[in-house]
């Protein structure tokens, strides 16, 4: 049994487990893929608070250890669903079944698909989701970035360094991202905009030739040749599993109140919750607030 069983071993998660160690309770934290989420996949973070410049993989192992240092057990399983009951809850993963008294949910969010033909075919074959992972398989080639967002903004920056020619396809005129980001690429030569244009076909026969790219417009396709596709539009809720257990909204985020969901002793930090900024700043927020709460929750109920 142990106290708290936190669900995700990202920045959210592995921040709430610090401040629930140093209040001398057990955690176990439940990860799917690796430690660090999200964050792991920024080349560089300019806006923590009192940390001036650090890679994300930097980041995201000093907080590791620092859990680790606390005494935070960490299991690579998927959770596979949670059954709430009055005195203790159980945590399923496809091969275990755990006992605590109260859980914290920081499953944060995966990668948006475009969802068009042929997307899967080529993922892992020039099409990817991480610029950072897979950017150096593209030195020296023509590669495109889809969105219009920090990291699609991002990833531009650190594909030019390396790559011949960087496209980025976004589907309107104005960027979301930062315009700090924006105006550092404008000083790179390698970069070619293709704005309101939307991604129509990925062309190739065993790996990604070419991108078919469809102005809003004049609705004319241009393929551009490429080798590969980095695709940063956004991330979605993973959240399905939890749906009978607690409040979802229609977008399948976790609907709280300053980290409590509506499931007595379960919590939830991070981007898997319904809130406005989703930073790495509020992250590590919430992470605080979800580890106090579950505390506070166990003293009062065991
Ligand atoms: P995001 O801010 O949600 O941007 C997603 C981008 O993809 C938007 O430009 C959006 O277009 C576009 N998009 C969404 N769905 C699409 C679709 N189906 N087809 C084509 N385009 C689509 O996501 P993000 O860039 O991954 O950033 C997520 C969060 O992390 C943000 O809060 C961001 O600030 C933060 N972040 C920060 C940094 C940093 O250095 N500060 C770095 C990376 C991420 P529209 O603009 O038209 O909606």
């Amino acid at each position: 049994m142990y106290d708290v069983i936190i669900v995700g071993a990202g920045t959210a998660g592995l921040s709430s487990a610090i401040y629930v160690l140093r209040s001398g309770k057990s955690v176990l934290l439940l990860e799917k893929n690796y430690y660090g989420g999200q964050i792991v996949n920024a080349s560089e973070i300019e806006n923590y608070p009192a940390i001036k410049k650090i890679s994300g993989y930097d980041f995201a192992t000093t907080l590791y250890e620092q859990a680790k240092n606390f005494g935070a057990v960490i299991e690579y399983e998927k959770v596979v669903s949670v059954e709430n009951g009055v005195y203790e809850k159980t945590v399923i993963t496809e091969k275990n079944r755990y006992k605590c008294k109260s859980v914290i949910i920081a499953s944060g969010l995966q990668k948006r698909r475009l969802g068009i033909e042929n997307e899967e075919k080529f993922t892992g074959r020039g099409v990817s989701y991480c610029a950072v992972c897979d950017g150096a398989f593209y030195k020296g080639k023509n590669v495109a970035v889809a969105g219009g967002g920090n990291t699609a903004l991002a990833d531009a920056l650190l594909l030019s360094e390396y790559c011949s020619k960087v496209y980025i396809i976004h589907r309107r005129k104005e960027f979301r991202g930062e315009k700090i980001l924006a105006e550092k690429l404008t000083k790179r030569e390698n970069i070619s905009y293709m704005l309101n244009c939307t991604i129509t076909a990925l062309n190739g026969s065993e790996r990604l030739e070419s991108v078919s790219v469809t102005s809003n417009d004049s609705r004319i396709p241009n393929d551009i040749e490429v080798s590969g596709l980095f695709i940063a539009i956004g991330q979605v809720p993973d959240n399905e599993i939890f749906s009978g257990l607690l409040e979802l909204d229609e977008n399948g985020y976790i609907i709280s109140k300053d980290c409590s969901t509506s499931a007595d002793g379960i919590f939830t930090a991070g981007d898997c919750r319904q809130k406005d900024i989703k930073q790495l700043a509020t992250a590590v927020s919430d992470g605080a607030t979800a580890g106090i709460k579950a505390c506070e929750y166990i003293n009062k109920k065991h």
